[in-house]
């Protein structure tokens, strides 16, 4: 169903500022996490230190030679009290990211030990399994054992594996 704001209709709930910081609050938490215009894989992965907001890339003198992509806060222009951390350009970008890239990749081994210790912990279900059992067994879950509540626990617990 369409909504509308009829401005000046009734005695206001909020204030029609208040309405408008919300609406850009509400746009910018949608903007958050999901793929922005620019396919770049920094998206959405690159936050001010200042305010914790989402570095944004945009496009400057887009219409002249001088065109370039620089990523800034994006409470650079549209809180009231503007963030005031610098831009970086794309390559500035992209040549942190290669820092940061070998130092963390320096101990080879090490960094992979850990990629595998984060997938398997992400990806372990054993204690699913530990609680079907005991599901089974009636241990730990005497009130579910052989009843309808239990089948739909080990049901949901199977879904959950
Ligand atoms: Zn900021």
């Amino acid at each position: 169903m369409p909504q509308y704001y009829v401005e000046n209709s009734n005695p206001a709930i909020i204030e029609p500022e208040e309405w408008d910081r919300v609406q850009i609050e509400l746009a910018r938490r949608r903007d958050i996490g999901k793929a922005t215009f620019c396919n770049s894989p920094f998206s959405t992965k690159i936050f001010c230190g200042d305010c914790d907001s989402r570095y944004t890339p945009i496009d400057w003198h887009f219409t002249d030679k001088c065109r370039r992509l620089v990523w800034q806060c994006i409470n650079k222009f549209h809180n009231e009290v503007k963030c005031t951390t610098t831009h970086f350009t794309e390559k500035q970008i992209k040549e942190k990211f290669l820092e940061l890239f070998a130092i963390y990749f320096a101990d080879r081994k090490a960094t992979i030990d850990t990629l595998r210790y984060v997938q398997k912990t992400l990806t372990d279900t054993d204690f699913i399994d530990d609680d079907i059992e005991a599901c089974d067994r009636g241990n730990g879950y005497p009130h579910r054992n052989d009843t309808a509540d239990g089948d739909a626990e080990r049901l949901r617990l199977r879904e959950q594996r």
